[in-house]
């Protein structure tokens, strides 16, 4: 009774603190302070840019130009435009989804800060959309965050020179922001504009979807010295070093690119929440999540107030592992760090066994290591499941399958707690407390340890919730028995920052790889172990039962309804 309870509330705090540090901040209105970011204001910018689709070549693109030339030399910039011929293939592309083109046309201006030699720090958006789409989110919303972020910086504040890039035919192949930062390719190495050679750090700012928070998931090479900038300036931030190793194995790319392949250091931004709005007819203003643009454009000008005023921009320095904690903060640090965390998690881990040492034997602590990895594949087994049933085997549209993430992330959530369920009832019901704790906490002991020499960046995900339960281990063994506390002060925020990353994740690569989070099972099992029972084998197995077949139903509903409103028109609607 008392352990169900205690459950009930470490799932509540858990779901709470997770959700809450999921939401964006909300929009600061239009009368704000004008030293700050104000999403009221940058709508105004929002509106007039996404009044209607405004693809490359467009007479509504050309019409966009023209209002943000005008609303670039108004904030003291000097403007000039770039024309970029677009390759036959893209022509041919641009054409088949009824938008003709054979050139871009980038928008390049600059504002002069104290010290011309200085290195200049570049803010960057796209100002086309896809054909059909108004692209209040893709990407009206980074253009207007950057001229809300222009007006808020006075230009006796820089001490150099702010170059803005408004970039064309990013929907059709980055085509703008490859013309800026030069194409290197076998052949040639074109030199781009003459500013991409004095450009000291690049911001961009993206989107996928139409809300939520704004993720900073990508950096330049070399990000320990920018990174510090981050940390020590962004006020509630969202990002995380995982993400950028994620990203950098994902075939995607966004104008960022180029910056990256021309080796720029800066700072990637994107919000991927409300996906069924990317690329879609129904992306309008009145549809925006302003909290989104909020969230993106105040950490973009807490980093361009800082790195503009700075005396001198970071040198390039070995990559940070780091990552925001529930928004709060962000930790930082070199990788070898990650040893020490780890070392502690498993010095604590031994405490424990060795004050309970009459409570666990060999054998079934070594079996306790395996019930974390049937979690684990049990989980991504009926996640794969799961994911095929409801058409991730191709039978839906890929926008159509974006619009149902909610439904697909619910699934996800069904099926893993199943998964927990079915392994403490089935596998692991004869397991002792600290056997069954022991185990889990070595065998993530040992993923850890293993991410830590091959992927450091992505270890603090693991290592920060392992070293919190391995405190509670510790202090529940000094404990009188029954003592559950320690565990729900543990796992309440380790569940929560999982919980976080996970959805960031189903966002991310949730309609065709949901299963990824399944990695994530063995670390649940061993943060709510102790408030797990097995018993009564009946009703749980039930219970997994009952969330099996809802997970499929959600699949089905997904499978089987109507073509979303929000899927382009341009997609293969079968
Ligand atoms: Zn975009």
């Amino acid at each position: 009774m008392g352990k169900w309870l205690v459950l009930l509330l470490t799932l509540f705090g858990a779901a709470v603190l997770g959700v809450q540090a999921a939401l964006p901040p909300a929009p600061v209105a239009a009368d704000a302070p004008p030293s700050d970011f104000a999403a009221g204001r940058a709508m105004a910018d929002v509106r007039r840019i996404a009044v209607a689709p405004h693809p490359t070549g467009s007479a509504a693109n050309a019409a966009v130009r023209t209002y943000l030339i005008d609303r670039l030399i108004r904030s003291g910039f000097t403007v000039r435009t770039s024309r970029v011929v677009l390759p036959e293939k893209v022509r041919t592309r641009m054409a088949g989804r009824g938008a003709p083109a054979t050139e871009a046309i980038n928008i390049i201006a600059l504002r002069p800060g104290r010290d011309p030699a200085a290195d200049a720090v570049l803010l960057m958006a796209h100002y086309d959309s896809v054909p059909g789409s108004p692209g209040a989110a893709d990407d009206a919303a980074g253009v207007a965050a950057i001229l809300e972020i222009a007006r808020a910086i006075p230009r006796a504040d820089q001490a150099r020179d702010l170059v803005v890039l408004f970039s064309d035919a990013e929907e059709a192949g980055l085509n703008g922001a490859r013309d800026f930062f030069g194409r290197p390719s076998k052949t040639e190495v074109t030199l781009g504009d003459p500013l991409a050679g004095r450009t000291g750090v690049v911001i961009n700012l993206e989107s996928r979807g139409g809300g939520g928070r704004a993720m900073m998931f990508e950096t330049g090479p070399g990000n320990g010295g920018m990174v510090g900038v981050f940390q020590s300036v962004v006020h509630d931030p969202a990002a995380n070093s995982l993400a950028v190793k994620i990203y950098e194995l994902l075939p995607n790319n966004t104008d960022f690119s180029p910056a990256k392949w021309r080796g720029l250091p800066g700072f990637n931004f994107a919000f991927l929440g409300d996906a069924r709005l990317y690329h879609s007819p129904l992306a309008t203003p009145d549809a925006l999540d302003q909290g989104a643009l909020q969230h993106m454009g105040a950490q973009a000008l807490d980093l361009t107030r800082a790195l503009l005023a700075a005396k001198a921009l970071p040198d390039r320095a070995p990559d940070l592992v780091f990552g925001d904690v529930l928004g709060a903060f962000v930790i930082a640090y070199p990788p070898a760090i990650g040893w020490l965390v780890l070392a502690a998690a498993g010095g604590l881990i031994v405490y424990a066994a060795r004050a309970r040492r009459q409570d666990w034997t060999p054998g079934q602590t070594g079996l306790a290591l395996l019930d974390a990895l049937v979690a684990a594949l049990l989980a991504a087994v009926l996640l794969y499941a799961g994911n095929l049933l409801s058409g991730g085997d191709g039978v839906t549209n890929y926008y159509d399958r974006l619009a149902a993430l909610p439904r697909l992330e619910v699934q996800a959530l069904l099926l893993s707690a199943a998964a927990l369920l079915l392994t403490r009832t089935l596998i692991a019901a004869r397991r002792s407390l600290w056997d069954g704790w022991l185990g889990l906490a070595l065998f993530v002991l040992v993923v850890t340890t293993a991410l830590q020499a091959l992927l450091p960046a992505g270890a603090p995900i693991f290592a920060w919730p392992l070293l919190l339960i391995a405190i509670a281990m510790a202090l529940t063994a000094r404990a009188r028995p029954g003592t559950l506390w320690p565990t729900l002060l543990a796992a309440i925020p380790s569940l929560a920052l999982i919980g976080g990353f996970a959805h960031f994740v189903l966002l991310g690569v949730g309609i065709s790889m949901p299963m990824a989070v399944a990695v994530f099972a063995p670390l649940v099992l061993l943060l709510l172990w102790p408030l797990l029972p097995a018993a009564p084998r009946r009703p749980i197995l039930l219970a997994a039962l009952a969330l099996v077949l809802a997970a499929g139903a959600l699949a089905l509903w997904v499978r089987l309804d109507p073509m979303a409103p929000s899927v382009p028109p341009y997609s293969d609607t079968k």
